[in-house]
């Protein structure tokens, strides 16, 4: 399995070579400001006691305090998590929001815990922890299993600790406990604006046939959201299949079955294919929305969709992201096209700081706001420097970040 951090930084030296920052800047940026890894001793149901490994990584806060998910996976481990926190900088920073970046992590199976467990571990991940994150310091918020219900216990458990009433350290928050209408589904809202801004500069229909990886938070979101606007989501898929369906996959009942199921296997007359498959159908638009590393050199030159969004974070090895350039598969990278649920984060920290709440409209409305002008920088950066979206993406944003840190 290729380390996600050495990927991180295969694309930080490749920039370098594009545009001429400084080597002290660059070499600044192949360290985080600070790794922290904690020990979590739970009590489980059964009365034993179990420990947890727990991570924050404090990456970079040229630009604001450092702002970041925190993810719960067997997989997890501390150089995922680090170039989870390094993406999570440039990203807060094409977005044009003033935020750092961070990320955090727990390795676990959150399916193998019931749901005290669940919040005991949560808390447990807060209490080691608290002294490094507050409004202004580091503001987590959910990835990958963590749910808004996971944040309130988070918040909750912060508040106890510290007495802050802001409610401002976490993001992703319920509506009723100080969440932002609207976040629940802004990664694949905002990923949805992204492309509409690009989609006729990367050639492609106004209606097109879409394949995504991930039935999650994110993948589900976009697979309706892209729906609505018109455009025929062929497949989807989950941790353990993947449907097909060539004329286009009635959503709600996919959703159904799923719940009644427990899967996406044998939906109708839907074709069963593998999660591999997936990746390699013939399509508009191929969406990967579930994690690291899925398309490599081993099936890059087999992918036939005409583009990729990117709404996962670095599904693309840097191997795969030079044979689909050289391939003309333009890619529409991660740290653009997924920001849009810390932006939707950053208008709920916003919110909670000055007690206000904005209606759905509102949100959105500044959303799309954001995610087209950051579209429109990051392919003036691309075309500037001829060079690929997602490195027309970093360049912008390390100009941001490289202007505070001077
Ligand atoms: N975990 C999400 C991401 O990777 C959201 C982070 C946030 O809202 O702070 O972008």
């Amino acid at each position: 399995m290729p380390n996600p951090f050495e990927n991180a930084m295969t694309q930080l030296n490749k920039v370098a070579k594009i545009k001429n920052f400084s080597d002290e800047f660059i070499a600044h940026l192949h360290e985080p400001n600070k790794i922290k890894k904690i020990l979590i001793p739970i009590k489980m149901d059964d009365g034993s006691e179990k420990a947890f490994e727990g991570y924050r990584v404090q990456y970079n806060d040229a630009l604001g305090p450092y702002k970041g998910g925190i993810r719960y996976h067997p997989l997890t481990e501390i150089n995922e998590v680090k170039a989870l926190a390094f993406w999570m900088t440039l990203k807060c920073a094409v977005a044009d929001i003033p935020m750092g970046g961070g990320k955090g992590g727990i390795t676990v199976d959150p399916k193998n815990l019931s749901k005290g467990e669940l919040e005991r571990l949560s808390r447990g991940w807060v209490r080691g922890l608290s002294d490094i994150l507050g409004p202004h310091k580091d503001v987590p918020a959910p990835d990958v299993n963590t749910t808004p219900e996971i944040m309130a216990w988070m918040a909750d458990e912060y508040a106890k600790i510290t007495g802050d009433k802001t409610g401002a350290t976490f993001t992703g928050k319920p509506i009723n406990v100080g969440g932002s209408l609207g976040r629940e589904n802004a990664t694949g809202l905002g990923g949805f604006y992204v492309f509409n801004s690009l989609r006729e500069q990367i050639k492609l229909p106004k209606k097109c046939t879409i394949a995504i990886q991930g039935f999650g938070n994110v993948g589900g979101h976009a697979a309706r959201i892209f729906t609505e606007n018109g455009h025929t989501v062929i497949a989807v898929s989950d941790s353990k299949s993947a449907i097909f369906k060539k004329d286009g996959l009635d959503l709600k009942k996919v959703e159904a079955h799923k719940k009644k199921t427990g899967g996406l296997k044998n939906f109708e007359d839907a074709k069963n294919i593998t999660n591999e498959e997936l990746l390699e159908l013939p399509c508009d638009l191929l969406v990967p929305a579930a994690f690291e590393n899925v398309i490599t050199d081993a099936n890059a030159s087999k992918i036939k969709a005409k583009a990729i969004l990117e709404l996962a974070n670095g599904p693309l090895t840097p191997e795969a992201d030079e044979i689909l350039f050289k391939n003309n598969i333009p890619i529409i990278p991660d740290i653009l096209a997924n920001s849009g649920g810390v932006t939707v984060s950053y208008f709920e920290w916003e919110q909670n700081l000055k007690q206000e709440h904005w209606t759905e409209k509102e949100v959105f409305k500044k959303l799309k706001q954001k995610m087209e002008k950051a579209s429109k920088e990051m392919l003036e950066k691309a075309k500037e420097y001829k060079t690929s979206l997602r490195m027309g993406a970093f360049i912008l944003a390390l100009e941001r970040i490289q202007q505070k840190m001077l």
